[in-house]
């Protein structure tokens, strides 16, 4: 490594969630070699302190770790071996023992079989998905779920340690499951907090009164204490999580319960209701217009 203790990180995948986390690990002192196919997020990081790559194996030639932030595991698999129209296939020019950092929300038996991969390709992958959402990646608070080797983990653990709380809990693929199984909770969640806090609303409920008393009651979640207060109760929608990318991880938590030969039967209707707010909503819809989506099926159904 270049530095023990600061070793060079390319960053690969600069959107709502990447950008900040890059910028911080700029801000904390580390040269940061950055990419992603959207020119507007590379001129981010330049416009922090840090370096746009020419392309992905650009970065991760002169690298030490690699940080992937990207949408799915199709995605990871096409930038690290290949098949990618974008100078895919980064694992062909990784220094020999490069440590490859999986922070998206990936699936687990693929980062499973990933990783046996670039074992043979002489680097090295741990999965380190995260909670927190933009908030976090910009605080640097996030909840980070490390599957991998222990000795992997010390040799990411300062970088990590800039983007939030590391936590080693399993083997590799096992912070990816983890990952999808707190989302498919989160989700099923927003959903029911979203129908409840409406029916309150229509009976001529606060919903600021509501959430105080929710809040010290055993309705209380993720969804109650952060979603509807920052993201809802004012009709922002804003949270930086994109719908369809929660939908991804919910289908990945109930393929593993089929998998697993676990019931999912309310989790599967979770998804069939997130599945029809995707198809309605669109493109590029956060995953709390969800609850913008209920409200107007209430208005429809009182017209
Ligand atoms: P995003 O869509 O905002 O960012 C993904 C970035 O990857 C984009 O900038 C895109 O241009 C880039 N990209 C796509 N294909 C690429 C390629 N082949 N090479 C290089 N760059 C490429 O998504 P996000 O919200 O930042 O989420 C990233 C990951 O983190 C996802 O797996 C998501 O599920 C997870 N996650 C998101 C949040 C959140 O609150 N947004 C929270 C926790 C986890």
């Amino acid at each position: 490594m270049s530095d023990v203790t600061r070793p060079v990180v390319a960053f690969i995948g600069l959107g709502n969630m990447g950008s900040p986390m890059a910028e911080r690990l700029v801000t904390a002192g580390y040269h940061v070699i950055g990419s992603d196919v959207a020119e507007a997020a590379r001129e981010r990081l330049v416009a922090a302190g840090g370096e746009s790559a020419e392309s992905a194996a650009d970065a991760v030639s002169r690298a030490d770790l690699v940080i992937l932030m990207l949408p799915n595991s199709a995605i990871v698999e096409a930038v690290v071996t290949g098949g990618d129209s974008e100078g895919g296939g980064v694992l062909a020019v990784a220094r020999p023992g490069t440590l490859f950092v999986d922070m998206s929300s990936s699936e687990p038996l693929r980062t499973r079989a990933l990783a046996e991969t670039v074992a043979a390709g002489g680097a090295r992958l741990i999965d380190a998905p995260v909670s927190g959402g933009v908030k976090g990646a910009v605080a640097g608070t996030l909840t980070i779920m490390v599957g991998g080797a222990e000795a992997d983990l010390a040799d990411a653990q300062g970088v990590l340690e800039v983007l939030g709380k590391p936590a080693l809990v399993g083997p590799v693929g096992a912070g990816h499951a983890l990952k999808a199984i707190n989302n498919l909770m989160s989700a099923a969640h927003l959903w029911v907090t979203s129908e409840a806090m409406l029916t309150g609303i229509a009976f001529g409920l606060d919903p600021n009164v509501m959430l105080d008393a929710i809040n010290t009651s055993s309705g209380r979640s993720g969804s109650t204490q952060l979603k509807w207060p920052n993201f809802i109760v004012g009709e922002t929608y804003d949270s930086g999580f994109g719908l369809a990318l929660m939908l991804k991880d919910m289908r990945i938590a109930t393929g593993l319960a089929e998998s697993l030969g676990v019931p999912h039967t309310l989790s599967d209707r979770a998804v069939e209701h997130w599945t029809t707010a995707d198809a309605e909503l669109g493109v590029g819809a956060d995953h709390t217009e969800v609850a913008r989506w209920l409200r107007q099926q209430e208005k429809e159904n009182k017209s």
